[in-house]
């Protein structure tokens, strides 16, 4: 969603953003698919910028890193930013946006987008090294079983590589 800056009353705004999919844009071997969201926002005026507060929640198909099956993961977080409006009139230097400088604000032509802050609060709140619960086994680095569901049958009979080299010879 969009929100006209030039729209917000004095006193301030509260916008109900209904549930929407949201492209969070991070690969497939971390995150399967979209995340479902919706958020309360109150923006309101503070001095030269704005002050955008508010709480999200959302279900984002992550993939567990240990044993890689996907799982849901519950983003939810308050959040209170500040932004600068830029100052009116002709800019002192014309220059393209870089990328970098696209990423750090939420304002576009005068309109706050609310997809922007909200996917980047969202990334923000995943874990680094997701997990489908906490006492996840993983997989079985030898026959990529999910040591989840039991043990596998290679455990049993671990052999050291280098054993098993002498063996031959033997
Ligand atoms: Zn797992
Ligand atoms: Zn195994």
């Amino acid at each position: 969603m969009l929100i006209d800056v030039s729209q917000i009353p004095p006193e301030g705004l509260d916008v109900a953003l209904p549930e929407e999919v949201l492209d969070l844009g991070i690969p497939a071997d971390t995150c399967t698919g979209p995340a479902s969201v919706r958020a309360d926002l109150h923006v309101g005026r503070s001095g030269r910028g704005l002050l955008i507060s508010g709480s999200y929640s959302g279900g984002v198909a992550l993939v567990c890193s240990r044993c890689l099956e996907p799982f849901h993961f519950q983003a939810e977080d308050h959040f209170a930013l500040y932004c600068e409006i830029a100052a009116q009139g002709p800019p002192e230097e014309e220059h393209e946006l870089t990328v970098d400088e696209l990423d750090v604000t939420y304002l576009e032509q005068g309109r706050i987008n609310t997809d922007r802050l909200l996917r980047e609060n969202i990334l923000l709140s995943l874990p680094v090294q997701p997990l489908c619960r906490e006492d996840c086994q993983g997989l079985c680095p030898r026959c990529g079983a999910d040591l989840s569901q039991g043990a596998c049958t290679c455990t049993e009979a671990r052999v050291d590589p280098r054993l098993q080299a002498l063996r031959k010879l033997l």
